[in-house]
């Protein structure tokens, strides 16, 4: 039996995983994705890479500078803005000091580097179907019935799948922290890619923000310095993307061309993908930046819901867990 399984290797379980490792614990890493990254994700369209998840990551804490900066001094990390211009292409930009970083490679790079980092056994495209208390430690089967025992347990994705595989895996928690997660709440994402003939008219930096529109997000990868090719991304903002969850991609992009067209004008769309993010975000998270579960066995529930809605948060939620669960095997 392994020391500890962590399910997801989005950020905070493969920083979960950066923990545990360098404590010495045997650590596998389960994810359905067919990488590592989660929403840390980049994506192929045309000969180019555009980041359809996370567009770029602040920090405010130095447990993740520490990374940051050790990524900067290798060249991967870069700033790409300190802020930007709302939807005016006269609007000035908002300067406000605080840096936004990009990666080199894109977001899905940043988690390739950080797996790279560390000795695990990360298996991708293996999806959890249930969690079970055994009379030893955990067991967890994925959804083509194989089974991975470990003594201790990290769950990072977004907290009603964690409940899910709990519940499927005949689980029960105790009231407190089973109406903790059930608290957590996300906004869903519409995430568009558009790759055009020729560069849009973006303001600089090649981003704007664009808050209580339908397009809440636009920005460049080429200027953010991604793709080789003028690709957009754009996002759309909670109401329009829970209205629209389920519209086709031709509907969506109709819906929304009137919003980014100005910035694109005289461009010809080459080719457009749609992805659909049902837990982008959390809006409603927990106070702490880990959750630990009073089960037989040690069960630490992490994640951007936990340590804060953005990229740094997940990080140090994921680092949080990760020194639990050495505390616990001690
Ligand atoms: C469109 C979008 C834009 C964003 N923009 C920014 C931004 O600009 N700046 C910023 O700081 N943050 C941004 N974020 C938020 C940021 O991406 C997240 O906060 C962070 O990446 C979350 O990491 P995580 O590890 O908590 O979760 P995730 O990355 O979601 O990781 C959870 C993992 O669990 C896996 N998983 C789930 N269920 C199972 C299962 N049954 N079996 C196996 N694996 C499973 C998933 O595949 C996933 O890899 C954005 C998010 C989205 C979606």
């Amino acid at each position: 039996m392994i020391d500890a399984l962590v399910i997801g290797a989005g950020m905070s379980g493969l920083m979960a995983a950066h923990v545990l490792t360098r404590a010495g614990r045997s650590v596998t890493l389960l994810d359905k994705g067919r990488s590592v990254g989660g929403r840390l994700a980049t994506r192929r369209i045309g000969e180019s890479l555009a980041d359809h998840g996370a567009q770029f990551f602040t920090v405010r804490d130095p447990a993740f500078e520490t990374f940051v900066t050790a990524w900067r001094e290798r060249g991967l990390a870069y700033v790409w803005a300190h802020g930007w211009s709302r939807s005016s292409l006269d609007d000035a930009r908002r300067a406000d000091g605080h840096p936004r970083y990009a990666f080199k490679g894109g977001m899905g790079r940043l988690a390739a580097t950080l797996a790279e980092g560390f000795t695990a056994d990360i298996r991708v495209n293996v999806q959890v179907a249930s969690v079970t208390a055994g009379k030893h430690g955990w067991r967890v089967v994925d959804t083509s019935g194989a089974e991975y025992k470990a003594r201790a347990l990290v769950m990072t994705p977004p907290a009603p799948q964690s409940l899910k595989l709990l519940q499927d895996g005949g689980t029960s928690l105790d009231c407190t922290t089973h109406e903790a997660l059930s608290r957590i709440d996300y906004a869903p994402c519409l995430c568009g890619l558009i790759l055009l003939d020729k560069p849009a008219q973006l303001p600089e930096p090649g981003a704007i923000q664009r808050p209580g529109h339908r397009v809440s997000w636009l920005a460049d990868n080429r200027r953010k310095g991604v793709s080789t090719q003028p690709v957009l991304t754009l996002q759309t903002g909670p109401a329009f993307s829970r209205e629209h969850f389920n519209s086709s991609d031709a509907d969506i992009f109709a819906l929304l061309e009137e919003e980014w067209r100005p910035y694109a004008r005289g461009c010809r769309v080459v080719e457009a993908q749609v992805k659909r993010w049902q837990y982008s975000l959390p809006i409603t998270g927990y106070h702490e930046r880990s959750l630990a579960a009073p089960t037989p066995f040690p069960l630490i529930f992490a994640g951007d819901a936990f340590g804060g809605p953005r990229v740094e948060g997940a990080a140090l939620s994921g680092l949080d867990a990760g020194q639990r669960i050495v505390d616990a095997l001690r």
